[in-house]
């Protein structure tokens, strides 16, 4: 079937909740994809950050097929030898003392709620129902009731109440809101360090560092949203390290913790916070599967033996640089940290997606006016190079 025929069909069938190019991939290799008519495009999104190791990596192509031989879902009424090895990976390379393995993004991030709500009930001795959560203004955290209930976009939450109570929203990097929203019922302030979805929002410097030091003065955890921001996207292993010295009380990944091949994500945090969380109050029946676990080790390890984040900050810087020398027409701001970049144009940049997919670059808007940037961390200065010779053509 050709891409016309298979869109066609994906109408007819399949809920419109989302509008995508009219691209159709088949296969992918690298920064490289490819569609049904044989077409060669640069892969210039990293599916929102979760092919930071690339399309099909061979160590996780490799993986994946010899645990799937061997073992594949045991559910966590029984132990199998794959997760504690995960869990091992995972503190070695974070820091974290303890994770909760969920599936999706969102998942993880109502795992981080239940935690820090239960954290405040045992041990801030925050009245029962009455934990307060702050959080930021144009967050995107994911798309379930819970989650839709703080989002400040009407477009995630119109039609979809009522929703859950317990939030209250401050504008993002604002310290003297954060400061006043705080009252003794709140138990933890959850945001992005670097805002993904509204368009690699980066908050004023300072903002992270103080409001970690305005939690730990008044006992409310820090907890960041690290799914897109994290594992090297911004040039570090979280985004939080480029602010802060310390770990913050909790961190949510997914995305590239599976390096695309399957759903992985967790919430990680010390013993202090994740240990209220006792067995038959939370779980997953795929959550820390065998293969999930072998993925994630993997794709960490790619992370650091390929030194992808080193190359994240590096290409990042040239790629932004780049871009802020070349007249783009029509200009609002370009910003970025590592290779995570924003163009933000003063009018809806779907136009020039499209334009720039047929040169051969896949992006895409993300609120309307800003084209994200976010290819695989991969990428090298020569395929950067012919990027930026496409966008030429396109934007100035
Ligand atoms: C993608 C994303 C999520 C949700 O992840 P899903 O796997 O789509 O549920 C949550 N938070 C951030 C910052 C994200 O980018």
């Amino acid at each position: 079937m050709n891409s016309k025929d298979l869109i066609n069909l994906e109408q007819k069938f399949g809920a419109h909740n989302y509008h995508p190019l009219d691209v159709v991939i088949t296969r992918g290799k690298g920064v490289w994809v490819w569609d049904v008519e044989g077409k060669k495009y640069l892969d210039f999104l990293a599916a929102y950050s979760a092919l930071n190791q690339g399309h099909c990596h061979p160590r996780l192509v490799e993986a994946v097929k010899t645990q799937i031989e061997k073992l594949t879902l045991t559910s966590r009424a029984f132990r199998n030898d794959q997760l504690a090895l995960f869990y091992q990976t995972v503190n070695e390379l974070t820091g974290f003392e303890a994770i909760l393995p969920m599936n999706s993004g969102a998942e993880a991030v109502e795992t981080a709620i239940k935690v820090v709500r239960k954290w405040g009930y045992m041990k801030k001795g925050v009245p029962t129902d009455k934990a307060k959560i702050i959080v930021s203004e144009n967050n995107f955290h994911g798309r379930t009731t819970t989650i839709i209930s703080f989002s400040s976009e009407q477009s995630y939450r119109k039609g979809f109440g009522p929703f859950t109570p317990g939030f209250e929203i401050i504008p993002f990097g604002d310290i003297d809101a954060l400061r006043n929203c705080i009252d003794e019922n709140t138990v933890a302030f959850l945001t992005e360090p670097i805002q993904g979805e509204s368009g690699i929002i980066i908050p004023p410097t300072g903002f992270l560092k103080e409001a970690f030091q305005l939690c730990r003065q008044n006992e409310v955890l820090l907890i960041l949203d690290e799914i897109q921001s994290g594992l090297g996207r911004t040039g570090k292993m979280f985004a939080y390290q480029h602010e802060l010295e310390s770990e913050p009380d909790g961190v949510i990944i997914g995305k590239a913790l599976s390096g695309g091949m399957y759903p992985v994500s967790a919430f990680l945090s010390n013993w202090e916070v994740m240990e209220v969380i006792k067995p038959g109050e939370h779980g997953s029946t795929f959550g820390g599967n065998p293969l999930a676990a072998v993925i994630a080790q993997e794709a960490l390890k790619i992370l650091v033996d390929e030194k992808l984040i080193e190359n994240s900050a590096q290409m990042g810087e040239y790629l932004l640089d780049q871009l802020k020398q070349m007249n783009i027409n029509s200009l609002k701001e370009i910003r970025g940290k590592g290779l995570w970049i924003g163009i933000e144009l003063d009018h809806p940049v779907r136009k020039e997606a499209e334009k720039l997919m047929d040169k051969g670059i896949l992006c895409k808007e993300t609120h309307e006016n800003t084209l994200r940037i976010a290819p695989p961390l991969i990428i090298n200065k020569q395929e950067i190079d012919w990027a930026l010779d496409k966008i030429n053509t396109v934007l100035v």
